[in-house]
């Protein structure tokens, strides 16, 4: 049986080098940057007023005051996207707003609320406070120097890298590809979710045969993908079938670079996962992974692309996923942080894991921090997940007091 740690290692091995493209800037939110980018400009271009108000020389108005206030002769208005063309000289100032070049010659701006001018002299503003040089100035170069990184590859870029990117002038960038995702459920038990909303009258209980459940791996794992940026494609429900199952691992191969699976991978005698994909030619490395839920994994390559068989209990899916596949997903596009997101908690009970593998818990993290079991932790019990907004790692044979500090896998 592999550690979980082991387990991720392998599969990390296998996946190629990414591959990059260049895109538009407004579709890159979410991949991941595969060259180095540099600021191409300062950033502020140019010395800018922070305040609307009036530019000043500082020696000037260094005596102004509200009981003495200091007379200037009004030279000029500089508006958003304007610039002054001449020098202010002594005794002048110029009316400018935030974000306009300051003139050249003035070395601080009196906010407007700290002046006064009268409709009956409009070349002239009184100013009513004194101001420091280069008072209420944005320096150009003050936020980023030209020739600074300002995204290292392997970032996964998102809004706000998005922005400093776009302040810098940049409107395409150079990421790594994603790739796209096949995702098949096995299992001649499964059906497809309504298209109308069931009724919970007794009447409509016909909506099931006895012996089919509805399939909900796919609908759980798809978003789960699709936030890793990979690109899911569901395919049918495949019956469980060595004919079906390698037909269906046969198209979903030719279409996508990476295929999923759940369900079909334990020993028992209709699970054909493993067959099919050796009688396509697929290298199969078949693992018990020591955590719980979700023991038999397996991991698989076929030319240059990969099998990741999940186990078809909807918590072993979902957490296999997590665990032993999104660090692909993400690999697979170059991103240099592949871990789940975490938080840390404090246990508001104790948790036992007498068993002798790895438990992943499905807890509840409250506003305060607090960590609670989501309820029932069998593999098949999907309320609790739904419940849970994270997981803790609880090593084998120990019991977690309450008032521990734990570290929360998150997913969302
Ligand atoms: P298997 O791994 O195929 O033996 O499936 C283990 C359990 O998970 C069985 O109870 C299946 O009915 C259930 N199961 C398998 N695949 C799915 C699926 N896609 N959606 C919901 N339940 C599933
Ligand atoms: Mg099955």
């Amino acid at each position: 049986m592999l550690e979980l740690e082991q387990a991720v290692e392998k599969i990390l091995a296998s996946i190629p080098a990414p591959k990059s493209e260049t895109i538009p800037l407004r579709e890159a939110h979410g991949r991941v940057v595969a060259e180095k980018i540099l600021a191409a400009i300062d950033l502020p271009p140019f010395d800018n007023s922070a305040v609307d108000g009036y530019a000043v020389r500082a020696q000037d108005v260094a005596s102004a005051s509200a009981q003495h206030p200091v007379t200037l002769q009004l030279a000029g208005r500089v508006a958003a996207g304007e610039h002054f063309d001449g020098q202010l000289s002594p005794g002048q100032c110029i009316r400018i707003f935030t974000g306009s070049p300051v003139p050249p010659g003035a070395d601080a701006v009196v906010m407007q609320e700290d002046t006064k001018a009268e409709a009956s002299r409009s070349n002239e503003v009184q100013i009513l406070d004194s101001a420091k040089p280069w008072e209420n100035i944005r320096f150009h170069g003050e936020d980023v120097k030209h020739g600074t990184l300002i995204a290292e590859p392997g970032t996964r870029l998102g809004a706000a890298h998005i922005g400093l990117l776009a302040a810098t002038g940049v409107g395409q960038v150079t990421v790594n590809r994603r790739p796209t995702v096949a995702l098949l459920a096995t299992g001649s038990e499964l059906r497809e979710p309504l298209s109308e909303t069931p009724s919970t009258s007794s009447a409509s209980s016909s909506t099931l045969a006895p012996g089919h459940i509805f399939e909900s791996n796919r609908a759980a794992l798809t978003p789960l993908i699709a936030t890793t940026g990979a690109i899911p494609k569901i395919f049918p429900t495949v019956p469980d079938t060595a004919e079906a199952t390698r037909a269906a691992l046969a198209r979903a191969f030719a279409e996508c670079d990476l295929v999923i699976t759940c369900g079909g991978v334990s020993v028992g005698e209709m699970d054909f996962v493993k067959s099919a994909f050796e009688e396509l030619g697929g290298q199969l490395d078949f693992w018990k992974v020591a955590i719980k839920p979700g023991r038999p994994f397996v991991f698989g390559r076929l030319g240059k692309k990969f099998l990741f068989g999940l186990p078809g209990n909807p918590i072993s899916a979902f957490v296999t996923f997590l665990l032993l596949t999104r660090p692909a997903l993400l690999r697979w596009q170059g991103a240099a942080n592949i871990s789940l997101p975490t938080s840390f908690g404090t246990l508001a009970e104790p948790f036992s894991n007498p068993g002798d593998r790895r438990h992943f818990v499905r807890v509840t993290m409250d506003r305060n921090g607090q960590v609670h079991s989501a309820g029932t932790q069998a593999s098949h019990i999907l309320s609790s997940l739904a419940l849970a907004n994270g997981l803790i790692d609880l090593p084998p044979k120990t019991t977690l007091a309450l008032g521990t500090t734990a570290k929360v896998l998150r997913w969302e």
